[in-house]
């Protein structure tokens, strides 16, 4: 059958590995706003994946056309962008860390069998955890940093405008907020940055540790009461896609490889940076101060002694 695809629709494909709910949002969110006029699902559960495409299919005349099929490796070869989401999830009390033996080795199969057929591709990582999946899949496919890039803080910083926007009655898409650094324990809140159009946010500490803390603990806060996370992520991945196949050059916080960045070289990390076709064209240097630099510095360590201990 041949679909027809929507006047806004450049050809373009955006596949995706691990369809769990992270996946599954992703894929769903990516063919409610047209994002790409391909969209293939792979997972090592192949009945899941199908069954995904399927139910999406069936909505196809309520969206118009995108092209949405479940596939194996072999899709990746025509990519743009391929996705990754496959791999265990945090459960109730286990951090993000926890996750890092069990994904990296299902990670080092995953990256074989994509780059086997497919050298031209942008990798959307966002499998936990995030920062150090990044950093080895960079190392293990060759390609260059540019186009290896994991989810980094996005979301994070997304929920940090979201809460600071809540607390001052603003649209958090009028707020200028960064988290960066590690997705996850260590993140850092660059507080002294934070504005609402250039001007000063004015919350006291108490307040500033309040929304931070609610920021770092949303995800156990989730996973408590739901299992997982989904909506917003698939919302920050799509945005990802949209700066790349739109070749927007968005500022996004983005997990990328960093040499000399504040004191930090060799290791992936979350910071603002510079998103268009190529992927990430440029990382935008942060003037951190004095506290937000040491913070930022030992979530580098934290991560690059994790990775020590996977090498
Ligand atoms: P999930 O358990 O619902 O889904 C994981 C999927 O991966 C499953 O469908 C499983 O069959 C598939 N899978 C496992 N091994 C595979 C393999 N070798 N090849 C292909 N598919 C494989 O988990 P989830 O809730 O969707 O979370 C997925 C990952 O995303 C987790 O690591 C989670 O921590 C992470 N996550 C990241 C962010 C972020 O901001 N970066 C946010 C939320 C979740």
């Amino acid at each position: 059958m041949k679909m027809v695809n929507s006047a806004a629709l450049k050809p373009s494909r955006v596949v995706i590995v691990g369809m769990g709910a992270v996946g599954t949002t992703t894929g769903y969110t990516l063919m409610l706003r047209q994002r790409s006029s391909e969209l293939a699902f792979v997972d090592v559960n192949h009945d899941k994946a199908t069954g995904e495409m399927l139910d999406m299919n069936h909505g196809l005349p309520f969206t118009g056309g995108v092209k949405v099929w479940a596939g194996d490796y072999s899709d990746c070869k025509d990519a743009d962008i391929i996705i990754i989401t496959a791999g265990a999830s945090q459960k109730p009390g286990e951090t993000r860390i926890d996750l890092l033996k069990k994904n990296a080795s299902i990670f080092k199969e995953i990256i074989e069998r994509i780059t086997e057929v497919n050298s031209h591709g942008i990798l959307l990582i966002a499998t936990n955890p995030v920062d150090i999946l990044s950093y080895t899949s960079w190392k293990q496919s060759g390609w260059p940093a540019s186009r290896v890039i994991g989810s980094g803080t996005l979301l994070d910083s997304a929920r940090f405008r979201y809460l600071i926007g809540k607390n001052k009655g603003i649209d958090p898409r009028s707020i200028h907020a960064h988290i960066i650094g590690e997705h996850g324990d260590s993140e850092v809140p660059v507080w002294s940055l934070a504005n609402i159009a250039g001007t000063n946010l004015e919350l006291d500490e108490e307040t500033q540790q309040d929304i931070f803390d609610r920021t770092k603990n949303a995800a156990y806060e989730i996973i408590n009461a739901k299992g997982a996370t989904s909506y917003a992520i698939a919302l920050a991945l799509d945005r990802i896609v949209a700066a790349i196949l739109g070749n927007e050059g968005s500022v996004l916080n983005v997990s990328t490889l960093l040499e000399d960045y504040n004191g930090v070289s060799d290791v992936y990390l979350g910071v603002p940076c510079v998103v268009d076709r190529n992927g990430v064209r440029e990382i935008l240097p942060l003037p951190l101060n004095e506290t937000e630099k040491v913070a930022f510095q030992s979530s580098a360590n934290k991560l690059k002694e994790q990775i020590a201990g996977l090498e």
